[in-house]
Parts: C-alpha cells; structure tokens; sequence
C-alpha cells in the first residue's frame, strides 16, 4: 500500500515534469505562432525608412554613415534584450583596412555587428542568419540609400532576431544558438563575411548553416507582381536544407521558390556572388534569398518609398520558419554534397 502511494507520487512528478519540458515547438503551435506573427510590414518599414534615410549617407563600408546605422541597429537589438556573442564582448567584430585590399581599394576599418540568442539545448551549434549592412554611399552629392540592397535585409535580419527573442521570452527559447550576423564591407567584395569565415567567433565546425538575405523587398520585371523569392544554393551542401525550406514556405508564406539560379549554367553564378559563399566554401550549407536585378539595382533610386512592404513581411517571416526548424529539429542538417556540380 505504502509502496503503491509511493510509486503513484513518483510516476505523478514524473508526468508533471514532462508536461513541463514537452512543448510544442511546430509550426501549428503557439510558441511559433505568436514569433512569427510579431514580423510586420509595420516594423520593417518603420526600420528601414531609418536605415534607408539620407543621413546614413548610402552606408559606404568605414563611413560616418554607416556606423550611424550600425549604432540604431545596436539600439534596437538592445531594446529587445537581444546581446552579443559572449566570447566577443561587444555587438563589434572590427574589419581592419588591411583584410579588405584584395581589389586595390584602400577601406577604411570597419565593423561586422553581431547579436545572439543562446540555444537552450545545443548551446554550441550555430544558426548564421545573415546580411550586409553596407551600400555604396554617396556619388556627386546623390545619396545612394540601398532600402532594398541590402537594407531590406538588415532589417529582415533584426525582425527575425525579434521573433526568435519574442519567443524566448514565452519559454520557446532556439534550442540551437542563433547568429544574427550584419556584414560590411560586401559591395567592394564580401569582405566582412569573408573575415568572419576567416576569424568566427564560433567554430566553423559546430556551425550548422547560413540563411543568407540580400534584397527581398522588390520584384523583378520577370516576376513583377508575383508573391515569390528566388531561393539560391539550398541543395548544393545539404540534401535536408531545401526540404526544410520548402516545408517551411508550404506551413506558412506559400510563396513561388525560384530556383532558377540554381542552374549551374546561369551566366549570374550568383551562388558565389553574396555573403553566404563564405560560409559554403567552409562546406557549411546555406540559402540565399534574393528578389532578383530590378531597375534600381545599384541606383541612387533604390529608395525605401519602392520596397513592397507585405512581400518583404512574407519572405522575411519564410526565412524566420526556416530558421526556427532549423534551431530546433532533433538533428542537426546532414552535410552531404559538393560545393560544384
Ligand atoms: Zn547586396
């Protein structure tokens, strides 16, 4: 009789604490839900009609301007109770002039900004969400704003840091850690992530992927009006990635996934041409997510007025899913392809 009160109290606790450890990280649960509904189009336009604006002067890599986005960018991060990588002390990885004169150009010492969310589980596997944060700057006086290239991603990047911090407050922390990663340097040649790769502030090895986005806010001629984003490199590393993303897009956005630049003989090879291929040449698996070559590409009119704010709200809220079930599948994303076809 004893030994039966005993045993009922024993399995009692035992289901108790199950209750409270099993919880519903899917994409029909609340956990999820409630994240993915704080990306708003509100937000990002809000965001980016700052980042965008005159007085970053076009965020050339090492300018006044530049850094200024980079000092709201931090403010932000801070508002949320988002910190920085603890073994870097700072939001700052400093690029030093001297790691970006591969083409001739002389850059002055710049910053990759960093934010982290620790993952409750496999606090040592790494989630790289990434996107420059540099443009072009200012040409004969005309302020080259960059609201699509790559402002349209930086503040996709801080909006999803958002989502996943909102959901950790609830109790759905990531159970893999997350790297919010803004780079500099990227339109005078990927420097900032090229250092990055060069000197991470986490190992290469424990790093699970990079979702990488540069310009998701416009459309081009050849989809204009269509609710969809190219996808670029999801099945070259990794057999699981694509899936995951597709899976992803289909619970939530339903967006058309372009893979057209996945051809290797696309004359763009835009597979080696933005941040993520820092991370594939390390064989770590990425995603590029990318709008495509409009008629503001690299012009003084890329400006934050033209940006479809519900598209960029729908592809910044697909990368977010990616990203989650990535933190927070049981097993980490086999790597079993090659970086050429
Ligand atoms: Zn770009």
């Amino acid at each position: 009789m004893k030994n039966i009160k005993i045993y009922g109290l024993v399995l009692g606790l035992a289901l108790l604490q199950n209750c409270a450890t099993t919880k519903n990280f899917s994409y029909d649960g609340k956990g999820f839900k409630d994240a993915y509904n704080s990306i708003t189009s509100a937000e990002l336009k809000e965001n980016l009609y700052i980042i965008a604006a005159d007085d970053m002067e076009g965020r050339d890599t090492g300018s006044a301007g530049q850094k200024k986005a980079g000092v709201y960018m931090i403010e932000q991060y801070k508002k949320n109770g988002i910190g920085f990588p603890p073994a870097l002390g700072s939001y700052y990885q400093k690029v030093p002039s001297a790691s970006m004169k591969k083409y001739g150009e002389t850059l002055p010492d710049s910053e990759n900004i960093l934010a982290f969310i620790p993952g409750t589980e496999k606090l040592e596997e790494i989630i790289v969400v990434s996107a420059h944060y540099d443009h072009v700057g200012t040409k004969n006086g005309v302020v080259y704003n960059g609201a699509d290239d790559d402002g349209s991603g930086t503040v996709a990047v801080m909006e999803i840091a958002e989502a996943f911090q909102e959901a950790k407050k609830k109790g759905y922390g990531p159970k893999r850690s997350i790297l919010f990663l803004h780079v500099t340097g990227e339109e005078h040649g990927l420097f900032g992530s090229e250092y990055y790769s060069e000197n991470p502030v986490f190992p290469l090895a424990n790093t699970v992927a990079d979702l990488n986005i540069d310009m998701i806010g416009r459309d081009d001629p050849e989809n204009r009006g269509k609710q969809y984003v190219y996808v670029i490199g999801s099945e070259m590393l990794s057999s699981d990635l694509k899936k995951i993303n597709e899976a992803a897009n289909d619970k939530t956005v339903k967006l058309e996934l372009n893979y057209k630049y996945d051809d290797p003989k696309d004359p763009q090879r835009l597979y080696y041409r933005s941040d993520h291929y820092n991370f594939a040449k390390h064989n770590i698996p990425v995603a590029f997510f990318f709008d495509g070559i409009h008629e503001d590409y690299h012009k003084s009119t890329d400006d934050p007025d033209k940006i479809d704010y519900p598209l960029l709200q729908k592809r910044a809220q697909l990368v977010f899913a990616t990203a989650w079930e990535l933190a927070n599948r049981p097993d980490r994303i086999v790597v079993d392809g090659k970086n050429t076809r």
